[in-house]
């Protein structure tokens, strides 16, 4: 469901609305300030707030009593000195306030980065909307045969439709008995009379966990790239990959310099062992190394050659 002609208005006042400050503030987030970026067929991610920016990193590394900035090289090579040697807390001076809304599967996963601040919409107090999450076509894929924990082909033709049709049928017929249990109509009074209605913090557990849920989620710079570096890479699912990679085009506007060094020294970056860093020597000196006499499981060589792009 889009947002409401009401929700666009409260939004379009929000960003209306404008306030001089002492503090720094970042102009190419300012642009993006309250606005949704939809994700998903019902999700969105928003920025709410934030404190810091590129400068705020360096002042805080220099621990100065003014910004603390230079030439701006100069700023972005400390910035990359420090994030190169995990130098991390000049980071978590950066803050930043996301509204989420997220399948409940999704936050399931996203809820386990633990260094962030959480506020849930209560579906204890409120009703949940009729908003389920259905894969687009290219997303509903088959087990992968190579990890037990990813997807492989996508589904065709009959099987992709009956597929669909269970997940549509399922989570409307699970939201159909909520709302027969719950008992109220939108404006909160009793459809049936002569029924009282099950409590919502009870009426809620029969929901499907396609079904949308929404948060404020604010968490500091540090804390937000590791959630993107182990989100918004390959190995994470879709579907909470889409919000990693909106947050990357965040930090792009929010915080260049250290989205780059973040991006040279992580996202792009590989982690090789001791003995794949004995067996890349050996290679560089000339030697015809197999996997066999190389001393990495066939798991780590393979990992090692997908590094070297062999
Ligand atoms: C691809 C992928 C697959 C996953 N599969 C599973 C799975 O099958 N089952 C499952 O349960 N989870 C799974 N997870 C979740 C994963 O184990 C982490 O819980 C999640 O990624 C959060 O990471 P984190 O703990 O580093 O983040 P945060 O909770 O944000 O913590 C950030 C860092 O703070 C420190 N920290 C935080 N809390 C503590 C603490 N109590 N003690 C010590 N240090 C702490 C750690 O250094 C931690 O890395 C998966 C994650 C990914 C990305």
């Amino acid at each position: 469901m889009p947002l409401t002609d009401a929700q666009h208005a409260e939004i379009a006042a929000q960003r209306d609305a404008a306030a001089t400050t002492r503090r720094a503030t970042v102009p190419a987030l300012e642009a993006l300030l309250f606005t949704a970026v939809p994700l998903l067929d019902h999700g969105f991610i928003r920025v709410i707030d934030y404190m810091g920016d590129d400068a705020a990193i360096v002042q805080a590394a220099r621990v100065s009593y003014g910004r603390g900035t230079r030439r701006v090289s100069e700023d972005a090579g400390l910035i990359r000195y420090l994030m190169r040697h995990r130098h991390s807390t000049p980071f978590e001076m950066c803050e930043i306030k996301f509204h989420v809304k997220l399948p409940i599967f999704v936050a399931r996963q996203w809820i386990r980065h633990r260094t962030a601040n959480v506020n849930e919409y209560s579906a204890r107090y409120s009703v949940l909307d009729r908003e389920f999450y259905i894969p687009a076509p290219a997303q509903l894929a088959a087990q992968s045969d190579v990890n037990r924990q990813g997807r492989g082909a996508v589904l065709h033709g009959d099987e992709a439709a009956e597929v669909l049709a269970l997940l549509r049928d399922d989570a409307s017929r699970c939201y159909d008995h909520y709302a027969q249990m719950l008992n109220e109509d939108a404006q909160g009074a009793a459809v049936d009379p002569a029924r009282q209605g099950l409590a919502r913090e009870l009426a809620r557990m029969n929901l499907t966990l396609n079904t949308y849920t929404q948060w404020y989620w604010k968490t500091d710079l540090h804390n937000l790239l590791h959630f993107c570096a182990l989100r918004a890479d390959a190995h994470a699912q879709y579907e909470i990959r889409v919000y990693a990679d909106a947050i990357i085009d965040v930090l792009k506007a929010w915080v260049p310099a250290a989205y780059q060094a973040f991006a040279d020294y992580r996202l792009g970056a590989v982690t090789f062992s001791a003995q794949m860093v004995t067996v890349l020597r050996r290679m560089l000196a000339g030697e015809a190394v197999a996997q066999a006499g190389s001393g990495l499981s066939k798991r780590e060589w393979a990992e090692m050659m997908g590094a070297l792009g062999k």
